[in-house]
C-alpha cells in the first residue's frame, strides 16, 4: 500500500488561504486506487503530481465539509473525462448524498457506476481495497466517518475531524498507520483534535507509523514538524507531519519520501499524465 497527500491543510486560514495545500489524498495498491476528501485545489495538486485522475477507483468522502469535498466534482469530471472513460465510484455519507443541498451535483451522477452510502460499519471494496466507516464522529452536526482502508498486507486507520472521545485509540487499534487530523495545538472546547488527542489516540491504537495533516493556524505557525516530534515524544509512536506530495510506503517497511511536483502550471496538451499506484487504466467509454 502506497498513500500520497496532496495537500495538509485544515482550518479556514490555512485552508482558503491555501497557507498549507489542500485536496486530500490516495491510498493505492496494486491496481486499485482511491481518492479520500478531494477538498479545494484537489484537481489541481493531481495533476502538479503528475497523477493522471483517470486512475482513481472510488472516491470517498468523510464528511460533506468544504475543506474535504469542494474539488469532488471536479474529480469525478477529471476522472470520466466528462462521461467518456469507464464510469468512476463514490462512497459518501447520507447528508453529502441526498436533502435540499447535496454535495455531488446530479449532473456528475450519471458518471458513477456507484454511489454508495458511507454509514457507521459499512463497507466499500473495489480492487485489492477495502474500505470500513470505523467510527461516526461527532462533528459540528454534519454526518463524520473515520475510516479504515484494507490491503492484504496493510491497514490505514484516517481519523478524520472531530471531537475526542476515548474509542478513537481502540477503533484504530491494529492499524500500521494510522493518519489523524490534527487541526489544533491546545486543547480547545470545539469538534476538533489537538496534539494532545492525538498523542492519546496514537498511545492506545500503537500503529507502526502516526500521521499527522489537517493543520490549522496555531500549528503551523509553530511548527508541524515541531508538533510531529512534540506527538512522538508523548505517545512514544513514530509520529511524522504530513504535506503536499508526501508519500508513504507501507511494504515492505514503511518509507517515507516527497514525489516531485512535475507539472506547476498544468500539463501540455500533447502530453498524457502517468497513473499512480496503478499500471492498467481502463479507458471504455461508458454507456
Ligand atoms: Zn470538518
Amino acid at each position: 500500500m502506497k498513500i500520497l497527500f496532496l495537500g495538509s491543510a485544515g482550518g479556514r486560514r490555512i485552508t482558503f488561504r491555501q497557507h498549507r495545500a489542500s485536496g486530500g489524498f490516495l491510498v493505492a495498491s496494486h491496481d486499485t486506487c482511491i481518492h479520500i476528501d478531494p477538498g479545494p485545489g484537489a484537481l489541481v495538486r493531481l495533476i502538479q503530481a503528475g497523477v493522471d485522475p483517470a486512475c482513481i477507483d472510488l472516491i470517498v468522502l468523510s464528511h460533506r465539509h468544504m475543506d474535504h469535498c469542494a474539488d469532488i466534482n471536479a474529480v469525478i469530471e477529471a476522472r470520466t473525462m466528462g462521461g467518456w472513460l469507464s464510469k468512476a465510484a463514490v462512497a459518501a455519507p447520507r447528508d453529502a448524498i441526498e436533502g435540499d443541498d447535496p454535495v455531488i451535483f446530479k449532473y456528475h451522477r450519471r458518471h458513477l457506476e456507484r454511489l454508495e452510502v458511507l454509514g457507521e460499519g459499512s463497507t466499500h471494496e473495489t480492487g485489492s481495497l477495502k474500505v470500513t466507516a470505523a467510527l461516526k464522529h461527532t462533528h459540528h452536526g454534519v454526518e463524520t466517518y473515520g475510516i479504515i482502508v484494507e490491503s492484504e498486507k496493510c491497514r490505514l486507520g484516517y481519523i478524520t475531524d472531530g471531537r475526542y472521545t476515548p474509542e478513537m485509540g481502540s477503533a484504530y487499534s491494529g492499524c500500521d498507520i494510522l493518519i489523524i487530523n490534527t487541526t489544533f495545538r491546545n486543547p480547545r472546547d470545539l469538534d476538533h483534535l489537538c496534539l494532545q488527542d492525538a498523542a492519546s489516540i496514537l498511545k492506545e491504537a500503537r500503529p507502526k507509523l502516526g500521521v499527522i495533516t489537517h493543520f490549522g493556524a496555531e500549528i503551523i505557525y509553530w511548527g508541524a514538524k515541531k508538533a510531529a516530534e512534540w506527538v512522538e515524544e508523548a505517545s512514544g509512536v513514530r509520529t511524522v507531519a504530513a504535506r503536499e506530495f508526501t508519500q508513504i510506503e507501507a511494504a515492505p517497511c514503511i518509507t517515507i519520501s516527497r514525489v516531485k511536483m512535475v507539472n506547476p502550471l498544468g500539463i501540455a496538451y500533447t502530453e498524457n499524465l502517468a497513473p499512480w499506484g496503478k499500471t492498467r487504466i481502463s479507458l471504455k467509454r461508458s454507456s
